[in-house]
């Protein structure tokens, strides 16, 4: 039976471990209240309007895609 690890927030520090858990004696469940990840170091440029939110937000389904099975 696989051991389920959860991680709470897919920020920085969340979405790291996400990637590198590479053992498949885990079920990884990451819980985030966004379903995107945001780069903050670049959040000037988006403040400033030489970037576009788009262009620092990635979705997790994609991130994650070859990873997980993701229910959104
Ligand atoms: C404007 C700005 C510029 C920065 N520039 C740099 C830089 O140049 N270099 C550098 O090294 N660092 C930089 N940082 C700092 C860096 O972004 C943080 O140190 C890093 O993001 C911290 O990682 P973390 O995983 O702890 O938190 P975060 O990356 O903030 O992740 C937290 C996650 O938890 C989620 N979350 C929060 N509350 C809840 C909840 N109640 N339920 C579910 N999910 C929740 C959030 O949605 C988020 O995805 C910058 C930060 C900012 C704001």
């Amino acid at each position: 039976m696989t051991k389920r690890i959860v991680i709470i927030g897919g920020g920085f520090a969340g979405l790291n471990v996400a990637r590198h858990i590479r053992s498949k004696a885990y079920t990884i469940t990451l819980v985030d209240r966004n379903n995107y990840i945001f780069f903050p170091p670049l959040l000037y440029q988006v403040a400033t309007g030489f970037l576009e939110p788009s262009n620092i937000c990635y979705p997790y389904r994609k991130m994650l895609r070859k990873k997980t099975r993701c229910p959104i």
